[in-house]
């Protein structure tokens, strides 16, 4: 009996360190996305200064076509007045230009800003640039230490679980059933020595009968209160023990 604990010992030393790789590679496509997503965020902030800028350019131009028809109106105005010979047709139509020159003039100061703003859009634009430049390149150097970490990872993790089949092929059938149920159910604390007298995963007391069964070592012995396999040696304290 005392040979399959010990083989149960050491698969139970194998699936923790399978658990704790599991664990490892759960976090990193968590991780993954993180980088990734500062990254696409910082790179959305970009395009989106870069659309201010065409806005704020296309709002310009259409400033700059309305001034420019406003002067070809002026120019036909002109013409007209040098064809009239009606002072008061003359006089309208000098009218219609003052209303079209501070039409343009209103347009001009206004494309003034607009010129304004574009300028900081850019200086903005350039910034972000930089930015998303820098986060893209940090990202890729993370996504890539990552991808390795993973891979090494993967590798290791082959290997223990090649490692476990070769050990489990050597283990009795119903010992191997029982402490993989518990496996399941309890975690990777599933072979438990007595110390002082109780179970080392629940800390019940146990009755010296079971004590004794246990360092006989004749069959497997489990918690009464939660079903994990026991084991004795003889460097445990038994001295607590009533
Ligand atoms: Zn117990």
């Amino acid at each position: 009996m005392q040979q399959i604990i010990d083989k149960l010992l050491i698969l139970q030393d194998r699936d923790r360190r399978i658990m704790h790789l599991r664990d490892q590679m759960a976090r990193i496509e968590p991780e993954r996305q993180s980088f990734q997503g500062r990254a696409d965020a910082t790179q959305a902030g970009l395009e989106s200064v870069k659309n201010k800028a065409k806005h704020v350019e296309s709002e310009r131009k259409k400033l700059e076509l309305d001034a420019e028809s406003k002067k070809q109106q002026i120019e036909r105005y002109t013409l007209q007045q040098f064809q009239t010979k009606k002072n008061e047709e003359y006089r309208a139509l000098a009218h219609e230009i003052d209303t079209c020159k501070a039409g343009i003039a209103g347009l001009e100061d206004r494309q003034l800003e607009l010129m304004e703003q574009a300028e900081g859009l850019q200086r903005e634009s350039a910034t972000a640039a930089r930015q998303a430049e820098d986060t893209r390149k940090l990202a890729e150097g993370q996504l890539r230490e990552l991808a390795s970490r993973e891979q090494s990872l993967r590798e290791e993790l082959t290997g223990l679980e090649s490692n476990r089949n070769q050990l489990t092929a050597d283990i009795d059938e119903r010992a191997l059933r029982h402490y993989e149920r518990l496996l399941r159910n309890k975690g990777d604390n599933v072979v438990v020595g007595i110390e002082h007298g109780v179970c080392g995963g629940c800390h019940m007391r146990f009755p010296v009968q079971l004590l004794v069964s246990c360092q006989a070592a004749k069959e497997l012995v489990t918690c009464p209160n939660c079903g994990r396999i026991l084991y004795y040696k003889p460097e445990m304290d038994l001295a607590a023990v009533d």
